[in-house]
């Protein structure tokens, strides 16, 4: 303890309010900035920074495991533009943490991922202190940015660093690193004050150069088959009106990637969802929205995409690098999607960009043929019950609820309800992401209640559920409006497999058969039931809709009515040898 130190300590004695700490300028700084909400998990050395911003009226949503509080953050920092804020304790708190930091920036969504750790002298000579780690090492490859903060000084720095870091540009995950003994750290409290930082303008809105626009143009006026794909990227941009005007005033075909879905309602007259493969294959033309052409656009080849060379791209994004990583773009509108939708759709005036009435013809068409199709079998009362069946339960649910936040993860869950139920407001569903992640659902659900304050419901297959289920108590202990349907098939894709040796284990993809999910849900005081028929599902969330109580209904669905993977089986690796080996591999 220095000179200076020595003094503070003494008037922390005699006049304690004309100071301040670590913790309270952390607090401070965030408050400042408009963070009202952190998700955590409350251990050494935070325990004390999560009783101390509650006591300051913050929102502390405290987890059963890191990871969820993470999910969580970083689907607020979907929702609402602004960083969300996860808050875990060293080492193996931190590393649960990291996960999440890493999805929400695979998924250019901002948050802060703020951990203590163990004391700098120590962990730099490996001295083996308690959860030692180097933190900000490890952090680095899995973020945007990431900072360390020595000094209490020095927080009113770092949190606008991480602010302006997490949601400029592209956005994504920031770290910042809190060495335990900061937060106790004292200084003159109106010092302390002066040294917060409030972040102006923290995203600069960043507008396409006038030729760039020019240059998008003269690829539409030439397109005989235009079409538009939306992306979570424009969701997050929270230019509605802009997107809007732009697919409406154009006239042309859109598709929204899943969690695009509701920008502008699925039951538009110009969504192509149900004519997808039919769009994908012929549009001469692509505006890109905000979408990456990532794996799950087969990075814009191969016969998804019809004859190679056979389009051209014009690109929304705010990212320049985005360009060109898959295919070539002819068009590059680099900026924030709203900005760069305004100056298309306003350079539009007095050009000939208007969509051949075939095309349009021949995608409704095909949409409508699809839709039919799709409307018988939702309808069925097959026994065991069906995803289609139950699907269909949820599709009706959902239209006459359209301001519930849809949560959606699985395999046969996800990639049936993605194409089943309709979204028909912005940001209303959050699912697994471009890392097709697992366990997402119950942080999803919670951040969705509490920032929106509305009533959420997560559609989830068994295994998903698995990953994040211990969650349901904090649904009861904060008295969410979530209700979550578990889709029941007993396994992993199917609930059907079996033991390809001669042992007795039960096979690697199955799970307890019949079992009681909805007892989760009882154990912490919220409501539970097991339901068998489409009937039975409807009249249960139709009570958790009407209660507004946490609520887990428990859906029997046919164990032999998956697929392996849903609908990416392609992606598992096979070998010729272990299909010779395996009759059963054949599938
Ligand atoms: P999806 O999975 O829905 O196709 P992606 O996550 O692949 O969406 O793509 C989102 C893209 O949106 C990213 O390339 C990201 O850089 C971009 N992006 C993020 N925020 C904005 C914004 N405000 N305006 C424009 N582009 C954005
Ligand atoms: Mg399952």
């Amino acid at each position: 303890m220095g000179y200076e130190d020595t003094q503070l300590s003494e008037r922390a004695k005699t006049a304690p309010e004309t100071l301040t700490d670590g913790f309270h300028l952390l607090i401070d700084a965030l408050k400042l900035n408009g963070i009202e909400t952190v998700y955590n998990v409350p251990g050494i050395p935070i325990t004390d920074l999560g009783r101390y911003a509650q006591a300051q009226d913050m929102r502390v949503i405290s987890f059963r495991h890191e990871q969820h509080a993470g999910y969580a953050a970083s689907v607020a920092g979907f929702l609402t533009k602004m960083p969300g804020v996860c808050m875990t304790v060293s080492a193996p708190g931190f590393m649960n943490g990291l996960t999440a930091l890493a999805n929400a920036t695979t998924n250019c969504w901002p948050m802060i991922l703020i951990s203590g750790s163990s004391e700098r002298e120590i962990v730099d000579l490996a001295q083996g202190d308690y959860e030692e780690m180097d933190q900000l090492a490890m952090a680095k490859p899995f973020c945007k940015a990431a900072y360390r903060l020595t000094y209490a000084q020095d927080i009113g720095i770092a949190v606008a660093r991480a602010i302006r870091s997490a949601v400029s540009g592209r956005p994504g995950g920031v770290y910042l690193d809190i060495p335990g003994a900061m937060l106790g750290q004292i200084m003159d409290a109106e010092e302390g004050q002066k040294s917060l930082v409030k972040v102006i303008d923290p995203a600069p809105r960043q507008s396409p150069a006038p030729d760039a626009v020019a240059r998008a143009i003269d690829v539409l006026k030439s397109a005989e088959r235009p079409l538009i794909v939306l992306g979570k990227g424009a969701a997050y941009d929270q230019s509605d009106d802009a997107i809007r005007a732009l697919v409406e005033k154009s006239g042309y075909p859109f598709l929204p990637m899943s969690m695009a879905k509701g920008l502008l309602p699925d039951t538009h007259p110009q969504c192509a969802s149900a004519a997808r493969s039919l769009v994908l294959k012929d549009a001469d033309a692509v505006i890109m929205v905000g979408a990456r052409i990532n794996w799950l656009l087969s990075h814009g080849k191969g016969k998804q995409w019809g004859e190679p060379g056979g389009k051209r791209f014009i690109q929304i994004d705010v990212e320049a690098e985005e360009m060109d990583s898959n295919v070539e773009i002819a068009a590059p509108l680099v900026g924030h999607a709203g900005a760069c939708a305004e100056a298309l759709t306003a350079a539009m005036d007095g050009e000939d960009i208007a969509p051949p009435k075939a095309w349009l013809e021949q995608v409704r068409e095909k949409a409508e043929g699809n839709m039919a199709k799709m409307a018988s079998r939702l309808k069925n009362n097959n026994n065991p019950m069906d995803y289609h069946a139950a699907l269909g339960v949820i599709k009706d649910a959902i239209t006459d609820a359209p301001d519930t936040i849809l949560v959606n993860e699985g395999a046969n869950t996800l990639d049936l309800c993605r194409s089943i139920v309709n979204v028909h407001k912005p940001r209303h569903r959050i699912d697994v992401g471009t890392w097709g992640v697992m366990g997402i659902g119950m942080g999803a659900a919670i951040a969705a209640a509490i920032e929106t304050g509305k009533q959420v419901l997560a559609v989830e297959g068994d295994s998903a559920f698995g990953f994040c289920g211990m969650e349901v108590e904090t649904i009861c202990r904060y008295n969410l409006p979530v209700c979550i349907v578990v889709f029941n098939n007993n396994g992993i894709y199917r609930g059907d497999g079996e033991n390809w040796g001669t042992g007795d284990d039960p096979a690697t993809t199955v799970f307890v058969k019949d079992a009681r999910y909805d007892l989760m849900m009882q154990a912490f005081g919220g409501d539970g039931s097991t339901v068998t028929s489409p009937d039975e599902l409807k009249q249960a969330i139709l009570a958790a809709f009407e209660s507004g109580r946490p609520t887990l209904i428990n859906a029997a669905i046919d164990p032999a009515a998956g697929k392996e993977s849903g609908n990416i089986g392609n992606l598992n690796p096979s070998s010729v040898v272990a299909q010779a080996r395996y009759p059963q591999a054949q599938s």
